[in-house]
């Protein structure tokens, strides 16, 4: 999946709709302290679906709307739409609204679905809010002061083969216990003989 395209609206820092084009390739954003670097990287993990509100920085949902500054008065809604092609070559519009009393709201392709539906969308695509593809800041100086058993989860998880070792555990598991019937069958047998 190829996502090409992010605009935002009353979300956070971005009050002023906001619209950004994200080239093919490994995409980067710069800009002093406080400019909304990591509110952009937070907007695509919520329109994928994002339902903990602690890893986007805030106490409820709702504090992503646009909280107003001495100058500015608070918005009432945040609504953030990500463009993408799926690997088909399909294009993919997907919006999510929220607004003050109301929740969430979920469209893909100009139709209401449930968030759940959103969240199956992208994991079928093998991303999602909870992607390794989106790298936040500090998440390299983790990366780096990790423990190499740390390294290698977080290697394994973008790999996609995490689950593998969920599905080992089992099998060996299960291997133990056929192990410990053969003998017990081998004990039976020699009892027989
Ligand atoms: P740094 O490099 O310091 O980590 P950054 O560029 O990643 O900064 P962000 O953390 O994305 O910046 O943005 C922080 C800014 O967003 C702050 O100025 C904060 O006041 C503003 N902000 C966050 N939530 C809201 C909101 N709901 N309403 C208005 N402004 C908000």
């Amino acid at each position: 999946m190829q996502i090409h395209r992010l605009k935002l609206s009353g979300f956070k820092s971005f009050v002023e709709p906001a619209e950004l084009r994200i080239a093919p390739g490994l995409t980067g954003v710069v800009g002093p302290n406080g400019c909304g670097k990591s509110n952009l990287l937070e907007a695509i993990r919520w329109v994928m679906g994002e339902t903990s509100a602690k890893s986007m920085r805030s106490g409820g949902m709702e504090d992503v709307i646009f909280a107003g500054t001495s100058t500015r008065p608070q918005r009432d809604f945040a609504e953030v739409v990500l463009h993408a092609e799926d690997d088909q070559g399909d294009e993919l519009i997907v919006t999510r609204r929220i607004e003050r009393g109301a929740g969430s709201a979920y469209r893909v392709n100009g139709r209401d679905v449930r968030a759940k539906d959103v969240a199956l969308t992208f994991a079928d695509a093998a991303t999602g809010a909870h992607s390794p593809a989106l790298v936040s800041q500090g998440k390299i100086a983790q990366v780096i002061a990790a423990r190499p058993a740390e390294r290698r989860a977080m290697l394994e998880e973008a790999a996609g083969i995490a689950g593998l070792h969920v599905r080992r555990k089992d099998a060996e598991g299960k291997l133990r216990g056929a192990e410990a019937n053969l003998a017990r069958l081998d004990d039976l047998m020699a009892g027989l003989d």
